[in-house]
């Protein structure tokens, strides 16, 4: 069997950030102890234990709130992934010293949902079902956003008339862009009037295109 080294490959530059962002936050007395890590930085266990090695407790659990009721104490970091604004409220009711090592690319769809709900939209978000950057980014207008995984989640929906009368939708940053411009082809045929936004991120994207410009003469 022959192994083809994909270039670029590794850790994307947001989860690159947050494990800097984690380190400083190790070696700095300044930070409230113990500290804590919401859910995995990153899946890959020798980069959890490097951070157990610094003294940081990586903390897991079905979602980024019931984690959280785990921490009465310390220091929260949150991941790349994002968090809901209901996690970052509880963690300060709790006392926590909260850092935010959120990727800036998945704020900007934070900031998109918002934007395009204070205009009236109703969002179908295309991601993946228990991860944790729908789950923040869901957390930004309950009541307004849909998590659609597929065409059947799209099928499934009932929406009101109000609901589709202004459509848009928008993508967790690292699905496959094949599948999400698939649902999104299938979405636009439903609803013709959707504002479509694709939030796939530019480390997400190469990687993938990479991956097939690559493997094209193996
Ligand atoms: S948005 Fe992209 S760069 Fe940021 S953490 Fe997610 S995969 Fe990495």
């Amino acid at each position: 069997m022959e192994v083809i080294k994909i270039s670029p490959r590794g850790y994307c530059y947001g989860v690159v950030d947050a494990l800097q962002i984690a380190r400083q936050v190790a070696k700095d007395p300044a930070h409230p102890r113990p500290i804590y890590i919401l859910g995995q930085i990153v899946h890959n266990r020798h980069a959890i234990e490097e951070l157990t090695d610094l003294g940081i407790v990586t903390l897991d659990g079905p979602d980024r709130a019931s984690i959280l009721e785990q921490v009465s104490s310390g220091t929260v970091i949150f991941t790349a992934h994002g968090v809901s604004p209901l996690v970052k409220s509880r963690a300060r009711e709790r006392g926590l010293h909260c850092i935010d090592a959120t990727c800036p690319d998945v704020m900007v769809t934070h900031d998109l949902v918002r934007d395009l709900v204070a205009k009236g939209y109703y969002i179908l978000y295309i991601g993946k079902k228990g991860h944790p950057e729908p789950e923040g980014v869901l957390g930004e207008e309950p009541g307004h956003i849909s998590l659609v995984e597929n065409e059947a989640d799209v099928d499934a929906l009932a929406l009101t008339p109000e609901q589709k009368r202004k459509i848009a939708v928008s993508t967790q940053t690292t699905l496959s862009q094949w599948d999400t411009r698939r649902v999104i082809e299938y979405i636009k045929r439903r609803y013709p009037q959707a504002e479509v936004h694709i939030d796939i991120c530019k480390a997400t994207q190469t990687r993938q295109e990479a991956v097939v410009a690559q493997a094209k003469g193996a």
